[in-house]
């Protein structure tokens, strides 16, 4: 197993902002086969929201030169991948949050300079991804482009091994040779033009996130991101269909209460259920167990809680 160099921490994050179709999972894959191929451990996973060309994504890869416990989101890069510029300005995608002091945000861009915050906190990368792509490819497909920015700026993937990986991931998907040969060409460009960046991160613990609640009209948003916090997403605005009791049928066998899944069935005084309707996600499971039909399924938005 390599080691990481002096100055790099021991565990290093990377992680990618695109939109839908832009290949972010393949560049977090071929991220983290090419530190693989170079001699770390590696770990990479892609997130999604609604699978919709043009969503934002993000994707995570971790290099370490140990077994990397970790999972799941990169909550504090090292390095951003901002696939898309118009991400930035997405509050949704929200790239830049996380971000370690003395990170680096590699930004697509075909405006130079057009990120006016340089500043002591980050280093900025610009560069043309998707002109690079178009050049060559004949497509804005920038998925390998975009790991190979990365593979530079982290500072310890090898050429050679970010070459393999590039190929054998594009192969993977189904690529024909002459798009994975062209992409090989872009990706050893790009390579060679985006600069080696010291790294200068502050492994100072980052401050633990809190629950944030956005405003957007009349509605509040809340972002869950803290663990053991489940119980503030409210689940009740998944229901389609909202199990309503009919109180004069039930004799309160609790059969309803022990079924529900996610526990949002509390028993009154007579042994009778009461709903929590801000948590029930309207599964109906209820309905189809209870013994006397006392439940049934009313659409949503036809009664007034
Ligand atoms: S619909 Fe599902 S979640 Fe809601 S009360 Fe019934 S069993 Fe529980
Ligand atoms: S299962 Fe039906 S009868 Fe039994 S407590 Fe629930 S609603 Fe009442």
């Amino acid at each position: 197993m390599r080691t990481l160099l002096l100055g790099t921490p021991v565990l290093l994050k990377v992680r990618f902002h695109g939109r839908g179709g832009q290949g972010v999972k393949t560049s977090c894959r071929i991220l983290g086969r090419a530190a693989f191929l170079t001699g770390y451990v590696a770990q990479d996973s892609p997130i999604y929201g609604a699978e919709r060309r043009g969503a934002p994504v993000a994707g995570f890869t971790r290099i370490a030169d140990q077994p990397i416990l970790e999972r799941g989101y990169i909550f504090d890069p090292h390095i951003l991948i901002v696939m898309d510029e118009t991400l930035l300005e997405d509050w949704m995608a929200k790239p830049l949050e996380g971000l370690v002091d003395g990170g680096i945000v590699f930004i697509n861009t075909s405006h130079h300079q057009h990120f006016p915050e340089t500043n002591n906190h980050y280093i900025v990368v610009e560069h043309n991804l998707t002109d690079e792509a178009l050049d060559i490819i004949g497509k804005p497909v920038i998925s390998a482009p975009a790991a190979a920015a990365a593979a530079k700026l982290t500072g310890v993937i090898e050429k050679q091994a970010l070459l393999e990986a590039t190929a054998e991931e594009l192969y993977e998907i189904g690529l024909d040779d002459e798009t994975i040969q062209k992409n090989l060409h872009v990706v050893s460009n790009v390579f060679e033009k985006v600069p080696t960046v010291p790294h200068r991160f502050n492994e100072a613990p980052a401050a633990r996130r809190q629950v944030i609640s956005l405003t957007v009209g009349k509605v509040v948003l809340h972002e869950i991101s803290n663990m053991g916090n489940a119980y503030l997403r409210r689940t009740g605005n998944w229901r389609i269909f909202r199990p309503v009791v009919d109180y004069e049928k039930c004799t309160g066998c609790m059969i309803c209460f022990i079924y529900c899944p996610d526990s949002v069935i509390s028993l009154d005084e007579a042994n009778k259920p009461v709903i929590d309707y801000d948590n029930c996600k309207g599964c109906m499971i209820c309905m189809v167990e209870c013994p006397l039909r006392a439940i049934s399924a009313v659409r949503e938005g036809k009664i007034v809680a």
